[in-house]
């Protein structure tokens, strides 16, 4: 049996502990396919003896992991990618099944998963300190990087298979042992099959874990990451909801975090922008994976000479996408994710029609397949339009506007600042309000949505800190200076 399976009939599912499947209490909880609430697996429902054991082993195998030469460490990341390679057919379809991914969203995240694990195989060879200067004569200092310990893990439902290779990788690549929690809406593709490939690909036992759990269960597991001193880290990914309780005990744990949480994702389509090129990048950024990530576009302003032709074009290119399953390989937009989804984009279209806004298409649903919903004419005390709270899922708000500055003004008015995007023919011009928008990412003629694992994805303000890619060297790693006098 593997974890793939569950893609064509349901599986049960243990934990992953010290190189194991375990599943020591028997307890389960169901996993189900969005679409149809069709049984995905029975997932080990783990709590704290589950978490203590794999904190037990993750801590047991770090020195030695920490101590592995490059080259052995490269060799193990390198199989794990062509594992990922091999099985790409069957990944794609546990992720249509589990988290309603469409064909495309699932090989983007295959993609950038086999390139991030290609790239960090050799961060085991790139220097890792620094001689420095003293004023004290005959004194050498240096200064090194040393993995922390044990990197505790949460990670996502959406996205999940390669965010989850983020939250093991990264840590991983610069010596670290890692236990991950997965989200409970998709324990399958957010972490069960990430430990499945990597104990394939033979990377020693400990090194990294998995621990399951039922919904609303996650406190019984994160008070164990909490609570024991060889975590040294807490690694998360996920809302800025969540991010604000786990903060405050860190905070009280004194547990360094890494946060990578939502965004707004405005998009600035200026007035010699190319309109096809802007509905191409829009339609993109703002609809994949049914706008279930924390970088779709949740806005766009639009100069006002081309805001009529752009949102009908946007509206006739986004009527074409197929809804529907998302093994049809056509289909591009599946299910959301669950009943709160649904009832969170429903009330925040009709919140913004009731206001006076004006629905462009959509606005319609079929069970949990909502069809991509663009509004214009938002007053702005409608909830989707003052950037205050991500609406998690295929809806767009349209504005005009006169003056760019404005635009750039309104754009960053947000307590998020994940990712954006400038669209214009002048990329000077594009480069000047790129530098001026405060976010973590701005893209100039790109989607919002844009990725390639070697650049460093992450947010500022409230969407968090933390950069994947090499970056993350900064978070995984701790400074240790070393001098040596000579004796007078
Ligand atoms: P979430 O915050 O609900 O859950 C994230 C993780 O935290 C899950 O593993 C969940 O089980 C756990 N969790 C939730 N409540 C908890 C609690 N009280 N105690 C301990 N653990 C708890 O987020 P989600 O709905 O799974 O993911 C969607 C969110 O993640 C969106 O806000 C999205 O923008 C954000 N996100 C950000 C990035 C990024 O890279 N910046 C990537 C993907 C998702």
């Amino acid at each position: 049996m593997t974890i793939t399976d569950a893609a064509h009939a349901p599986i049960a599912t243990s934990h992953f502990i010290d190189g194991r499947w375990s599943d020591a209490s028997g307890a389960t909880f169901p996993v189900r396919n969005p679409l149809d609430d069709a049984l995905v697996a029975d997932a080990a429902a783990g709590g704290r003896a589950e978490a203590e054991a794999a904190v037990a082993a993750a801590s047991a195998a770090f020195p030695a992991w920490a101590a592995l030469p490059p080259a052995r460490r490269q060799q193990l990341f390198l199989t794990a990618a062509d594992i990922v390679d091999r099985r790409q057919e069957e990944i794609i379809r546990l992720m249509a099944v589990e988290g309603g991914s469409s064909r495309a969203f699932a090989a983007f995240q295959i993609r950038l998963s086999a390139a991030m694990l290609r790239q960090a195989a050799g961060w085991g060879y790139l220097p890792y300190g620094d001689v420095l200067r003293s004023d004290v004569p005959g004194r050498t200092a240096t200064v090194t990087r040393a993995p922390l310990g044990v990197v505790a893990g949460f990670t996502p439902w959406n996205g999940a298979f390669y965010l989850a290779w983020r939250t093991f990788l990264l840590p991983m690549a610069f010596g670290n042992t890692t236990v991950v929690k997965p989200s409970e809406e998709a324990p399958l593709t957010a972490g069960l099959l990430h430990a499945e490939i990597l104990a394939e690909a033979g990377f020693p036992p400990g090194t990294f874990n998995v621990v399951t759990h039922a919904p609303g269960e996650a406190s019984a597991v994160a008070d164990v990451f909490f609570e024991s001193p060889a975590v040294r880290c807490i690694n998360f990914t996920g809302s800025d909801r969540t991010a604000r309780i786990l903060g405050e005990r860190a905070g009280r744990a004194l547990k360094r975090m890494v946060l990578e949480l939502g965004g707004f994702n405005p998009v600035l389509v200026l007035d010699d922008a190319d309109v096809e090129e802007a509905i191409e990048a829009v339609t993109f950024g703002a609809f994949l994976h049914q706008g279930q990530v924390c970088m779709n576009t949740r806005k766009v302003y639009v100069a006002r000479a081309l805001h009529d032709e752009f949102v009908a074009g946007l509206a006739s290119r986004v009527d074409a996408l197929k809804v529907g399953d998302p093994t049809d390989p056509e289909v591009v937009i599946g299910p959301l994710i669950n009943d709160r989804a649904v009832a969170q984009v429903e009330g925040r279209v009709r919140d913004a029609l009731d206001r006076g806004a004006t629905l462009v298409t959509g606005g319609e649903r079929d069970g949990r397949l909502y069809r991509p919903t663009i509004l214009t004419d938002v007053p702005s005390d409608a909830v989707c339009t003052t950037g205050c709270d991500e609406t998690f899922g295929p809806l767009l708000v349209i504005e005009a506007f006169d003056d760019p500055e404005r635009a750039l003004a309104d754009a960053q008015d947000t307590p998020y600042g994940l990712s954006a995007a400038i669209m214009t023919r002048d990329r000077a011009r594009g480069l000047d309000l790129a530098e001026r928008l405060h976010a973590g990412i701005v893209h100039v003629n790109a989607p919002t949505m844009a990725s390639e694992a070697a650049l460093p994805v992450g947010g500022v303000k409230d969407s968090g800190w933390g950069r994947s890619g090499y970056y993350s060297v900064e978070d995984f790693t701790e400074l240790r200076l070393r001098t040596v006098s000579s004796q007078p």
